[in-house]
């Protein structure tokens, strides 16, 4: 007989612990899409939270639920944590509806970061599709305070003009020696840049592929096609990262409901290796 306890005991004691916070900015950044600011209430978890880069938490409204939201906000800054979140459903939603001062509560912080400590002297190509941007956002705050040597380069796609996030902070990102190139499905009467998919920005870019990390954000049939006109590009499987979105629930590898082959998206990613999950990718509905 098995002597497994069940529920299993949390991978970490805070895992389960939600901890109350504050709301002390809302911007808007494209329709549907707001930036929360958040501060925790308790002075030591202000004080103490880290995160890397990739991560997410989840935010819990009483009554509602929770949501897996990326960590929008650079790794490094202190006192407040920022998520970049598009009002779609239960959670989203209520969120839209709070103000300035109304309180979240936060689990967290959970899954497999960005491999920003392993690309010293390599060209990362961060490559986003809509809100995908919103995971990748700590990472570019970090990779424009590269001194190794290496490019980074973003490419950044949208349905439509208005979908293309951060738009503001493009300045300060080409600033700091960032390569930010846009690309939109569809564009509209004031668009002058580029029309087509992000995958035509990155078979257009001059890349030496072994010496290139990709970082991947998007729907999964746009990930796969980039990982794809990667691989042509001569960028190794292993070199090449992609968040993956599933629905989830405990974020501690316990329920199950990020199931994704052998790996639990929650806590073996979401930032998970191209070469790990390049068959699981082809079936349908996984
Ligand atoms: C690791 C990770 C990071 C993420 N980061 C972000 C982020 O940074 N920003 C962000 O905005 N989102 C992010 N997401 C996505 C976010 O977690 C989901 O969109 C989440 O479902 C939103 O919760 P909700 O309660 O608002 O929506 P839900 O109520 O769960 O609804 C989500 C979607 O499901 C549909 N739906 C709901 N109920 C039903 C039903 N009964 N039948 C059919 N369809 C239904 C809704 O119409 C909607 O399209 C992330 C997800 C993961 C896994």
């Amino acid at each position: 007989m098995s002597t497994t306890a069940w529920p299993p005991a949390p991978a970490a004691s805070d895992s389960w612990r939600a901890h109350p916070a504050r709301i002390v900015s809302i911007l808007d950044e494209t329709p549907g899409v707001r930036t929360y600011e958040l501060a925790f209430d308790e002075p030591a978890v202000r004080a103490g939270y880290r995160f890397a880069a990739g991560q997410f938490n989840m935010l819990y409204l009483p009554g509602i639920g929770e949501a897996a939201i990326s960590l929008s906000s650079d790794p490094e800054h202190r006192g407040t944590i920022a998520h970049t979140v598009r009002a779609v459903g239960n959670v989203t939603d209520a969120l839209a509806r709070l103000a300035v001062g109304g309180q979240v509560f936060v689990r967290g912080p959970f899954g497999t970061p960005w491999p920003i400590d392993a690309v010293a002297g390599r060209d990362v190509v961060i490559v986003a599709g809509g809100l995908g941007l919103a995971s990748q956002r700590a990472a570019i705050r970090q990779l424009a305070r590269r001194t190794d040597g290496g490019r980074t380069i973003v490419l950044h796609g949208a349905k439509r003009p208005d979908g293309l996030l951060y738009t503001a902070e493009y300045a300060g990102w080409r600033a700091a020696g960032i390569d930010v190139q846009t690309v939109v499905n569809e564009g509209d009467r004031g668009w002058q840049g580029r029309v087509g998919l992000v995958t035509h920005l990155l078979a257009d870019l001059a890349i030496h592929g072994p010496a290139t990390t990709i970082l991947c954000c998007g729907p999964d049939a746009m990930m796969t096609g980039v990982a794809e006109a990667a691989l042509r590009r001569g960028v190794a499987a292993e070199s090449i990262h992609l968040s993956l979105e599933r629905n989830m629930a405990c974020a501690v590898a316990h329920c199950g409901l990020c199931q994704f082959g052998p790996h639990f998206v929650c806590r073996d990613g979401p930032v998970l290796r191209y070469d790990r999950v390049a068959g699981l990718m082809r079936v349908p509905q996984l």
